[in-house]
């Protein structure tokens, strides 16, 4: 099993990715939140092409995967959790509550730190929000969330299927939480007493940085709650909100050539 896992990662994490992708699509055309909103656009289509340029980038400059690192810490015995020699089911479930803690500190580092917040705004830059915004960041951001990542393996020394979980869940998370799919407040309420919803992260998408300053989770509701970065609005308050960042608000600059050069602008 496990050996199949590690032969297969990549496989299986592109099987989740399109399952999920294609869900969230067909949700978004059913329900959607902003009927204004079109896959044949280049918007959409730049926010893709970045995408398979970042996956690219990743698979052939960057070998050393996040899976393969914790396969490695594993055989070798390094990290908390391989010296502690921990039950696998606990230190699995540890490792995703710390990973997504990780990610939101990672997330909030990326607005207060001037050159992350740079690269991160590319993100912000999205003019409306779908599925395709989750999956748009600037190649320096992907690399910084994975060195990132590797020093997280390194200290905790978490299992490798709880690697393989989390980025299924990130990744998933992400194209939800940026999905223009209309959920009803009363139904939102409960979902986000867990997890983040689209609602609460279209505050976070708000071109007003008091807004921006809200709404770091990714996945868990949770730390939001805690850091007291908690915001929300209903969805009348929510329609009326602009997406985007004052800087680059132009249609022109939703061309990918143009989104690569927007940190240094
Ligand atoms: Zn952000």
């Amino acid at each position: 099993m496990k050996n199949y896992i590690i032969n297969n990662h990549n496989e299986i994490r592109i099987i989740f990715f399109i399952f999920f992708l294609l869900f969230f699509v067909l949700l978004e055309k059913l329900y959607p939140k902003k009927n204004n909103i079109n896959i044949i656009s280049i918007r959409y289509i730049n926010n893709f092409i970045l995408f398979f340029l970042n996956t690219i980038l990743i698979k052939f400059l960057l070998p050393l995967m996040v899976i393969i690192f914790s396969i490695y810490t594993e055989n070798s015995n390094f990290g908390l959790f391989n010296i502690l020699n921990i039950n696998i089911f606990i230190s699995l479930i540890i490792s995703l509550i710390l990973f997504d803690l990780t990610i939101y500190l990672q997330h909030y580092l990326f607005h207060k730190i001037t050159i992350f917040w740079k690269f991160h705004r590319v993100h912000h830059a999205d003019t409306d929000l779908d599925v395709s915004t989750g999956l748009r960041f600037h190649p320096v951001e992907i690399l910084i969330s994975m060195f990132i990542k590797l020093i997280f393996i390194s200290i905790i020394g978490p299992p490798m299927i709880a690697v393989l979980i989390f980025e299924i869940i990130l990744n998933t998370s992400s194209m939800f939480n940026h999905s223009n799919i209309n959920i009803p407040d009363r139904i939102d309420f409960f979902i986000r007493k867990l997890i983040i919803t689209p609602n609460m992260h279209r505050i976070h998408h708000s071109n007003k940085s008091k807004n921006q300053n809200k709404n770091f989770g990714f996945n868990l509701s949770i730390w939001d709650n805690i850091f007291r970065t908690y915001k929300f609005y209903d969805n009348n308050k929510l329609d009326k909100l602009t997406i985007g960042v004052r800087e680059f608000k132009s249609k022109n600059q939703l061309w990918v050539h143009r989104i690569l050069v927007q940190p240094f602008k």
